[in-house]
């Protein structure tokens, strides 16, 4: 029942009318049980739910829309594995009380508890439940890279968040990650379980991916996005994202799980995410190097048959098209 509620939502998020509708209908079918909370009419309830990648190694799969009440801010992947004593969780959700649900997510597999709380970024939904899972016993865990970036955007996303999930947010502190690693390439051994971390600075400063060796599995942060259209931010660095997603193919690893979207391969994510990155560099960036106009620019790359088929390309392929172009307009 609970994948068929997810299935679904992701499925109405983004159409109109009919869905709207046929939502409607479900809302007022008794006995479904699939609906309940502060939702808009809309969007059902999202609940997370674990689903193995392989062996110890689980992934929570978020709904790909915009942050709301009835998702909780947890629009975003997160993971976890179950080592010898206790659980290594790679992100923490986007407030204390998105945080509790995905310890629900992770209590309903294992008994063991939360030991390690891994962020991959600084982005809200990321590490706003840090504070959390401190208070539950985790140790946190950063890159130094990141746990400057989380220090500088805290209180912007605490009333940012606060906007798209109201009362959601009482109770919820910016705790940045307490065990900060220094370098970009860090190997580590937790409770048993082999880890390459690495530096991506895609999506935002510091951003990371964690790569579990003995499994083949990447999780790539807000470096990959398959499904929906990536977004690139203000602070985004695409260069830096291209040359990440080389390292990711280096890594050669057997799955994937994505910042956004399913768990995944390499060939999706090269289609969706690592294409995407090559056209913003070598079509919008490279016209702004050659001093091209940028409303011409921009109005030819307008519908790019490789990506308009992705969740969110209405909303933020142009906004990505003009960050790149002024990007590479000021740093050729
Ligand atoms: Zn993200």
């Amino acid at each position: 029942m609970k994948h068929l509620s997810r299935a679904f939502g992701r499925w109405c998020l983004w159409s109109a009318g009919a869905a709207r509708r046929l939502v409607s209908a479900l809302l007022l079918a008794p006995g479904l049980g699939l609906w309940a909370g502060p939702a808009a009419a809309t969007e059902p309830v999202y609940s997370p739910r674990a689903e193995q990648v392989a062996g110890p190694v689980y992934a929570i799969v978020g709904p790909l829309g915009q942050r709301s009440q009835a998702n909780a801010g947890l629009n975003a992947n997160y993971g976890f594995v179950i080592g010898r004593t206790g659980v290594i969780l790679i992100d923490s959700g986007a407030s204390a009380y998105s945080a509790a649900l995905l310890h629900k997510a992770v209590q309903a597999v294992t008994d063991k508890p939360v030991r390690w709380v891994l962020n991959t970024g600084s982005q809200d939904h990321r590490w706003l439940g840090n504070a959390y899972f401190a208070g539950q016993g985790a140790e946190l865990q950063a890159l130094a890279a990141t746990a400057r970036t989380q220090q500088a955007v805290a209180s912007a996303q605490l009333a940012g968040m606060q906007r798209f999930v109201g009362a959601q947010m009482n109770g919820t502190q910016a705790l940045v990650a307490q065990v900060q690693h220094t370098g970009a390439q860090v190997s580590l051994q937790i409770d048993g379980v082999q880890l390459q971390w690495l530096d991506t600075s895609a999506h935002y400063p510091g951003d990371t991916m964690i790569h579990l060796p003995e499994h083949g599995i990447t999780f790539t942060g807000d470096l990959v996005y398959v499904d929906r259209l990536l977004g690139v931010l203000p602070q985004s660095s695409v260069r830096k994202a291209q040359a990440a997603f080389e390292r990711l193919k280096a890594l050669q690893p057997r799955r994937i799980v994505p910042g956004h979207g399913r768990v995944t391969d390499l060939a999706q994510a090269q289609k969706e995410t690592g294409d995407y990155y090559r056209f913003l560099i070598e079509q919008v960036g490279a016209a702004a190097r050659n001093m091209e106009p940028m409303d011409e620019t921009l109005a030819r790359h307008a519908r790019p048959a490789a990506f308009f088929h992705l969740q969110n390309f209405e909303e933020l392929h142009r906004a990505n098209m003009n960050r790149v172009f002024t990007d590479f307009e000021a740093n050729p």
